[in-house]
């Protein structure tokens, strides 16, 4: 420890230059040399010590863009933790640890004033993680900058924006222990969920597409796994929705179906392994224009409560936070490989092909400690 402690001393002044990995268009990513960001009034610059890869970044870098963010050549990643090394912020000082999240709420709008922050309608995002050195905005440093405690490793509190998501939607699904749970799809996101309901005492049925999935699935305590394969279309559907059934009471399906995978099949699916009387949370972000059709009829009469979670507020990222922080979430399962900023283009080029990998921890300096 005390040799990483000296690794990872701070620079004495930021450098003009740094590394960043920087996307050019669609699927076109580079390592650049860029000018170094520097902290304006309120706003902090980190060292990034470890950032993760996110399903997020790839559906970024195979589209070239994301509407809510600027259009290439652009900087991002944005699940990061990292050490202060300039602040113009009162409340926080060189040398401190922190999480940024990779947004904040404005605070005054509608939807912020009904605690419903993530739906803010001016919400702010940062992003730039797969870099040597990240610019925290001010009003992120003011709503979203958690110090990290000793001993909690960088790579562990980088993922508290990806368990907010998860944790959000889980604690806006309701379930109760004791409650069977059918989560769909075993990305990253599918994954978290699939933890949290094991937590709360709810009896897993996990639907993975392949074997490494199920694997992995198993391990998370899933009590169930449906392996639905590649397979696609009704009678492919029916099958997946019949073994979820039969793995419940009288097979009269589940109590919470979620769906992490975002394609109308399966958002079908999740209606149609659920209970008269359950609850559908639609976790997934189909892209823009997706359209799905559902039985009228089965929603009204069997009661069902169809709902979606997106993103995260303030208070739930605090609680995702004290999960990692305090060992109760094990992120250690769900990082599955370490990677240098030379090595990420790669990584996002053969994204898929290596089943089993989860997320990667990004490191942009050498020689340090991410993991524990
Ligand atoms: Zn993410
Ligand atoms: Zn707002």
């Amino acid at each position: 420890m005390a040799v990483a402690g000296a690794r990872n001393a701070l620079p004495e002044r930021l450098p003009e230059r740094m590394r960043a990995v920087v996307l050019h268009g669609r699927e076109d990513l580079r390592v650049d040399e860029v000018e170094t960001p520097r902290a304006g009034e309120g706003e902090v610059v980190l060292r990034v010590d470890a950032a993760l890869t996110c399903g997020t970044d790839r559906k970024v870098y195979r589209r070239g863009y994301h509407a809510k963010m600027l259009r290439p050549p652009m900087l991002f990643g944005h699940e990061v933790a990292g050490t202060i090394v300039e602040s113009r912020a009162a409340a926080f000082a060189v040398g401190e640890r922190v999480v940024a999240l990779n947004s904040a709420p404005c605070g005054a709008c509608y939807f912020c004033r009904r605690e419903q922050e993530n739906l803010c309608a001016d919400l702010l995002f940062n992003n730039g993680a797969y870099a040597e050195y990240l610019r925290v905005p001010a009003r992120i440093v003011e709503k979203n900058l958690l110090r990290i405690p000793e001993g909690m490793a960088a790579a562990h509190a980088a993922m508290t924006e990806p368990l907010a998501c998860a944790l959000h939607a889980w604690e806006d699904s309701g379930a109760r222990a004791g409650d069977v749970v059918a989560v769909i799809g075993a990305g990253p996101l599918g994954l978290m969920m699939m933890r949290l309901a094991v937590m709360d005492g709810c009896r897993l049925i996990a639907v993975v597409k392949h074997r490494e999935q199920a694997g992995m699935a198993r391990a998370l305590g899933a009590a169930e796994v449906i392996e639905a394969g590649a397979a696609t279309g009704a009678s492919a559907s029916a099958e997946v929705v019949a073994a979820v059934r039969a793995c419940t009471e009288d097979g009269r399906g589940v109590d919470l179906a979620v769906e992490a995978v975002a394609v109308p099949e399966t958002w079908q699916q999740a209606v149609e392994m659920t209970r008269s009387g359950g609850v559908v949370n639609f976790f997934g972000g189909p892209a823009a224009g997706t359209v799905v059709s559902l039985d009228t009829n089965r929603l009204h009469y069997g009661d069902m409560t169809l709902k979606a979670t997106f993103h995260h507020t303030p208070a739930v990222c605090r609680r995702a936070f004290a999960m990692l922080a305090d060992g109760r979430f094990d992120a250690r399962a769900l990082l599955t490989g370490e990677a240098t900023l030379d090595e990420l283009p790669e990584i996002f080029r053969g994204w898929g092909a290596r089943r089993g990998e989860i997320k990667t921890v990004v490191v942009p300096h050498a020689g340090m400690q991410t993991q524990k």
